[in-house]
This record gives structure tokens, C-alpha cells and sequence, in this order.
């Protein structure tokens, strides 16, 4: 049998280069060698804000994400993506899971402090605190043993091992430790020069914006400041433009002649951002072609969802009822 990928993303707005290069590549790449599961996390997208229209929203961002993948590359013949509410199965096993973490284990882990901070967040609900928990249950209930995602969520895998290797210890083995891969890129930074590139802090460049949208954000991106003049040289080492220059243009040869002139004070800002464009939008047409082909079949998105969930719910219910024996609760009786 093959071993499994579990991973995912919540369905809180559209992809961007940060994911592709922190975990979407990962995704495709593996999509033969492993049975891949990708949750869209909608549960997960109300740790944060519960408001009506913020739920009724991850509808709409659910099927846009379904979108994104197929964009990609992702195959759903091969790769099983479904909604995380459509599997209640799960939510059993984050509650079993939650005995078997500390509240302290819980306030340690970064993410937590780092969500708080930009989101401005005072206190932490319950439910931001135990979604790891939460996490650990998506990739154990399929018994995942590899978790493909950026550096920012490494601690949230770590905490799943311990989860495991907890239950293993107290009831008997039940769950793989699965470990995380980390992508190539491990934290895509902003293009307004922050560490990382993120939906919620308006610094993305979206697999679905236009040519001429990426063109007017990589006109806007950061860089280094102290660089007043074209003629001053400076260092490419930290700054986003390059970052991306490495990440996503092809031409290894242009991209060591424009860090060489940079370092010399002998090419300007406006040309590195140019070729930088070009590159993005050489690498993200192919991607804006299939998602136009994909969005022009509405019935597909639905299709695949609701095959997706009709696969994974036996699968949860039954390491659901393997966790509940293992524990001497008996298999649920429904
Ligand atoms: P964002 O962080 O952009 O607001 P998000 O937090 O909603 O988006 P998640 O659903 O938490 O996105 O992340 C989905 C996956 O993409 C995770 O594996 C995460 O590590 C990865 N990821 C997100 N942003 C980046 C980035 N800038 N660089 C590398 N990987 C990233
Ligand atoms: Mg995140």
C-alpha cells in the first residue's frame, strides 16, 4: 500500500507564490508516490473570526481553492481533496486528542503568538488554542505519514508526533509519526519585504492575478532602501526581489548577471523588477490558463468535493473506531 500525504490549506482567499513554494510543488511532485489527502480547512478558518459572513464566505473560497489545485497540476484522480466540515469524524478524534495535551504545550507553540499579533488578537478562544489539535486529528485520521508544508507550520507537526506518540504509548499503536517536508523555499518573504508572504497582511502576489497585476506589484515591491541610486552597490543576500528571482526565473544566467551588476552599483531597481515580472508571469500563465479551462465546468468543483468526502469518511471512521477500541471505549455503535 502506499503511504499517505495529508495537508491542506483554509479556505480563507486565494493561493499565492508563498504556498506554491512552501507546499503546493511538494503536492504535485509527490501525487504518485503517495495517496494525497488535502483538506480545506473551513473549520480551521473560524479559529480566527466566527462572524456569519466570514463562515458563509469559506464557501465561495472552498471551490476557489479547488480551482487553484487543479491550476497547479493537482489530479483529482489522484489526490483527494475535500471539505474538513464534511467529515465530522474528525472532531471526535480532536476531542480524544485533546486529553492528551497540556494547555502550557498549547501557548508554547509560535504560531500561536505570531496569529495573535497579526491579527491583533488580545486573547487567544479556545478553539485558536487547540487548533493544532485540531491539525494533529486532519493527518492523523488518515494515518498521513508525511506533511507536506512551510517552515511556519513545522511546529504544528511536531506536536502531532508527540500526539501519537502519546496515544501509542498510553493505549497501544494506532498512528504512524508522520513527518513534515518542508519545501524548497521554506518562507516565501512579502513583497513588502516582511518574512512572509501571507493573505491576511496584504503582501501576496495571487496564482489567479492578471499579468497586469503582478506587473504593478513587483513595481511596488520592497527593496533595499539604503540604495537610493542605481550606481550604489549593495547586497542581493535578504532582499525579496531576489528571493523571488531565485524561486521563479528559470534563466540561472540572468539571474547571476542582475546579482552581479547589483553588487557592482550597476543595474537599477526598475530593471531587476522588470525581469522579475516577466518571470512570474511566464511561470503563473500555464496556471492561469488551466484555472480558466477548470472555472468554465461548474459542476466539476462539486464532483470532486463531494468524492472526495464520500472517500475519506470511512477512512476517518475507521481509524476513528480503531483510536475508541485501542482506548476500551468500544467502537461508536452508529
Ligand atoms: P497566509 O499564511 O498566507 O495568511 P494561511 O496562513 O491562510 O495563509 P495556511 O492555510 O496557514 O495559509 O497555509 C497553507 C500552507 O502554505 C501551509 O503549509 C503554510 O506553511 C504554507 N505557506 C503559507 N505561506 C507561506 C510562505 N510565505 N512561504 C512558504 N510557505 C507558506
Ligand atoms: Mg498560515
Amino acid at each position: 500500500m502506499k503511504k499517505r500525504i495529508l495537508t491542506g490549506d483554509r479556505p480563507t482567499g486565494p493561493l499565492h507564490l508563498g504556498h506554491y513554494v512552501g507546499t503546493l510543488a511538494n503536492r504535485v511532485r509527490l501525487q504518485d508516490e503517495y495517496d494525497v489527502f488535502l483538506v480545506i480547512a473551513d473549520y480551521h478558518a473560524l479559529t480566527r473570526k466566527a462572524e456569519k459572513e466570514h463562515v458563509v464566505a469559506t464557501r465561495q473560497f472552498s471551490r476557489d481553492l479547488v480551482l487553484d489545485y487543479l491550476a497547479v497540476g493537482i489530479d483529482p484522480e489522484k489526490t483527494t481533496i475535500y471539505v474538513q466540515s464534511d467529515v465530522p469524524s474528525v472532531c471526535e478524534l480532536h476531542l480524544l486528542f485533546s486529553m492528551l495535551t497540556t494547555v502550557p504545550r498549547l501557548e508554547r507553540v509560535p504560531t500561536l503568538k505570531e496569529v495573535m499579533a497579526d491579527e491583533n488578537l488580545d486573547i487567544a478562544s479556545y478553539g485558536l488554542l487547540g487548533y493544532p489539535v485540531l491539525q494533529a486529528a486532519d493527518i492523523l485520521h488518515v494515518r498521513a505519514h508525511l506533511v507536506p508544508v512551510g517552515k511556519d507550520q513545522e511546529s504544528h507537526v511536531e506536536l502531532t508526533r508527540e500526539i501519537a506518540r502519546r496515544f501509542n504509548f498510553l493505549y497501544g499503536e494506532v498512528f504512524p509519526e508522520p513527518a513534515a517536508l518542508i519545501g524548497d523555499v521554506p518562507t516565501l518573504p512579502g513583497t513588502d519585504g516582511r518574512a512572509k508572504m501571507s493573505k491576511s497582511l496584504g503582501n501576496a502576489i495571487f496564482l489567479c492575478d492578471d499579468a497586469q497585476m503582478v506587473e504593478q506589484k513587483v513595481r511596488g515591491m520592497y527593496t533595499d532602501p539604503t540604495r537610493v541610486r542605481a550606481d550604489i552597490p549593495a547586497n542581493p543576500e535578504g532582499n525579496p526581489v531576489f528571493a523571488y528571482h531565485d524561486a521563479f526565473n528559470p534563466d540561472r544566467a540572468e539571474v547571476e548577471d542582475l546579482k552581479a551588476r547589483y553588487r557592482q552599483g550597476k543595474v537599477g531597481d526598475v530593471e531587476v523588477k522588470k525581469k522579475l515580472a516577466r518571470a512570474l508571469n511566464a511561470f503563473l500563465d500555464p496556471i492561469r490558463e488551466r484555472r480558466a479551462y477548470y472555472a468554465a465546468r461548474p459542476r466539476l468543483v462539486d464532483d470532486i468535493l463531494a468524492a472526495g468526502a464520500a472517500k475519506v469518511r470511512p477512512i476517518s471512521q475507521a481509524t476513528l473506531d480503531a483510536a475508541r477500541t485501542a482506548m476500551g471505549l468500544g467502537r461508536s455503535s452508529k
